[in-house]
């Protein structure tokens, strides 16, 4: 307690701290935030090499779907920064086809049937087999992924007949885009809710790029706002163990010896870092945080590559089956602050970020061999355009144990943000909220944080 107010131990400085943090000093709680790393932000995360660029952690695509990012983005004065894409869906091919899945401005379902019937790509009895898979999910609506959890988004495709080319061509790079993991193990669950939404929801699948780096447009703002409301933040300060006594959290010990404590700690750390930090003897006597070992990151590349020409003027979000790129963005269309390169004009070249997955195999590769698959990659599905372009500059960012696995039957052991020790909250994209480990995700497991800590509290 300090003063009359009650004090919030948050460790962990991603969206899900960051967020909460606010949350927590609006309602009047003394607020500390403990951050591993000299940069803000985890996932989300974006800093300036030394000549000046921005590289970001992973390409952020601001899905329609997260009204809950919006309305913080709005209370922080930087929802302008989100710049709308047109709504479509667009699929690049090696040998250089593409096919796009267009909407109409129509209610559901009716804004899906361009994509249906004109993408361009898949034949009219191939949608057909699909749209009849989807029935249960109509009728059911969002009762229906729940009971598909048991299986993997393959074996269920594989009941529903519709069909490999779409199973490889569109639902493969979906997985990868959406958690980083191929359709033959991401649960069915995901794959249904996530098509469920977009299905109910026009604009749920309408894509936004921030204007420039998230640093700039929505972690730095956030941390400012609750800075200035008196959150005392420590960066470069890592946690490494929570002191369970008598039931309850007496304090999170440092690296260094000390110890801080507090009336309420939130952990919004990402699951195996979380893991970490939890005693063995709480892990042992409730199952609450002994499942938690049971959740595991699944590995992820990001890599950014300047082109001396430009190679596509799409401004909006790329999708690829073939290659080693299921989703990735020229930000020299996309984001207007990224038009330039070690302070030069870039206009007219290309700046791709790309999300590199499965990463597993490559995880162990150098950062030559990498490029050059992702090179290649690009150049497979650009063939002419790409031809005779130079790499002017590349980055890379390995990030071993990124979001949660939603392999099959998981969903179970995604904790809530209330746990049975009292002052004791979790919030991450891992936690139980519905729209998974994501910046939506993010941000509701903190709000969702935030309410209980009050609640308990009785504020
Ligand atoms: C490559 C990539 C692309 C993505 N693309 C999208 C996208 O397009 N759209 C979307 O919505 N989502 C996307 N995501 C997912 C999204 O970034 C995450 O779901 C979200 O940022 C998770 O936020 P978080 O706060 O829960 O966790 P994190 O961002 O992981 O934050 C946790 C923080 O805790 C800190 N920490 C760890 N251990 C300790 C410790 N012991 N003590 C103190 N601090 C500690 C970490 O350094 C980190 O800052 C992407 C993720 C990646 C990796």
């Amino acid at each position: 307690m300090q003063g009359d107010k009650k004090s919030v131990l948050i460790l962990g400085g991603g969206l899900a701290g960051l967020t909460a943090a606010k949350r927590l000093t609006d309602r009047g709680f003394s607020v500390k935030l403990l951050e591993k790393r000299s940069v803000y932000g985890g996932k989300v995360s974006s800093w300036k090499d030394e000549e000046g660029d921005w590289v970001e952690s992973g390409t952020h695509c601001f899905f329609g779907a997260y009204d809950v990012l919006y309305d913080l983005m709005r209370e922080i004065n930087v929802y302008d920064s989100v710049l709308w894409k047109d709504h479509r869906l667009t699929y690049t091919l090696a040998g250089g086809n593409s096919f796009t899945f267009n909407t109409w401005d129509l209610p559901s379902p009716l804004h899906l049937v361009p994509a249906i019937v004109k993408n361009g790509y898949f034949r009219f009895g191939e949608m057909l087999s699909f749209s009849k898979s989807l029935i249960p999910l109509a009728l059911k609506k969002d009762k229906y992924p729940p009971t598909q959890d048991y299986l993997t988004f393959t074996e269920w495709a594989k009941q529903h007949r519709f069909g490999d080319r779409l199973l490889e061509k569109m639902f493969r790079p979906m997985a990868l885009a959406l958690k980083f993991i191929p359709p033959e193990e991401i649960s069915a669950k995901i794959i249904l809710d996530v098509t469920e939404v977009f299905y109910r929801i026009p604009g749920a699948s309408c894509m936004g790029f921030l204007k420039g780096a998230p640093q700039e447009h929505l972690i730095g703002p956030l941390q400012e706002y609750s800075k200035e409301k008196g959150a005392e933040f420590l960066p470069g300060t890592a946690a490494e163990q929570l002191l369970y006594e008598n039931g309850e959290i007496k304090g999170a010990r440092l690296a260094n010896g000390e110890v801080l404590s507090a009336d309420y700690y939130l952990c919004a750390l990402p699951v195996h870092n979380l893991n970490k930090v939890l005693p063995v003897s709480l892990k042992k006597e409730q199952t609450f945080f002994g499942n938690l070992e049971k959740l595991k990151g699944v590995p992820v590349i990001s890599v950014q590559i300047w082109y001396d020409r430009q190679i596509t003027s799409e401004n909006n979000v790329l999708f690829s089956p073939d290659g080693v790129i299921p989703v990735y963005a020229d930000l020299a269309n996309t984001t207007p602050d990224y038009k330039t390169l070690r302070g030069k004009p870039h206009v007219r070249k290309s700046r791709f970020e790309f999300c590199v997955a499965p990463a597993k195999e490559l995880l162990s590769l150098s950062k030559e061999e990498i490029i050059d698959r992702v090179d290649n990659s690009i150049r497979s599905c650009f063939p002419e355009t790409s031809r005779g372009a130079q790499i002017l500059k590349s980055t890379l960012v390995k990030i071993p144990q990124s979001v949660y696995a939603p392999l099959p039957n998981m969903e179970q052991y995604r904790p809530t943000q209330k746990t049975p020790v009292s002052n004791l909250f979790l919030a991450g994209g891992f936690t139980q909220q519905p729209y998974y480990d994501s910046m939506g995700g993010a941000v509701m497991s903190a709000n969702l944080a935030s309410e209980e800590i009050a609640r308990v509290s009785g504020g």
